[in-house]
């Protein structure tokens, strides 16, 4: 069984937006919302400066974590996943993002030139997601 995952249009735009204004770096953030069960629905975006000096990968600024958590808190939420863009590949989880990933039951959104997929990081590993955009 995949998860779920509840992302509003306006916020897939964002996404798009974000990855496509980020060129030709790769665009980062966090995603606020609540987990219910299998299911994830984001309610906001978190944009974040992408510290790494590698075009090919991300690094979440820490103090825009920081100030994304203490966001998420303030509205009742929680800090569900990431979002992160791969400019002309696809929207499939890189070796380093394997090597950058470690929190279980994370959300990430990777928008590729083939789309925008979703996976949750589980048991040391990616499995994908449903998009429900709805
Ligand atoms: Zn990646």
């Amino acid at each position: 069984m995949t998860g779920r995952v509840e992302l509003p249009p306006a916020l897939v735009d964002a996404i798009y937006a974000a990855a496509k204004a980020s060129l030709p770096r790769e665009c980062c953030g966090l995603l606020e919302g609540v987990r219910e069960g299998e299911a994830f629905r984001v309610q906001a975006l978190h944009p974040a400066h992408n510290l790494s000096s590698d075009d090919r990968r991300f690094r979440i600024d820490p103090a825009d974590h920081l100030k994304a958590q203490k966001a998420a808190r303030a509205n009742g939420r929680a800090i569900i996943g990431c979002y992160h863009s791969h400019p002309q590949r696809q929207a499939q989880p890189s070796a380093a993002d394997a090597a950058g990933a470690g929190e279980e039951n994370f959300l990430w959104l990777i928008v590729g030139e083939d789309g925008l997929n979703a996976f949750v990081y589980l048991d040391g590993g990616f499995r994908g997601c449903v998009i429900d955009a709805d």
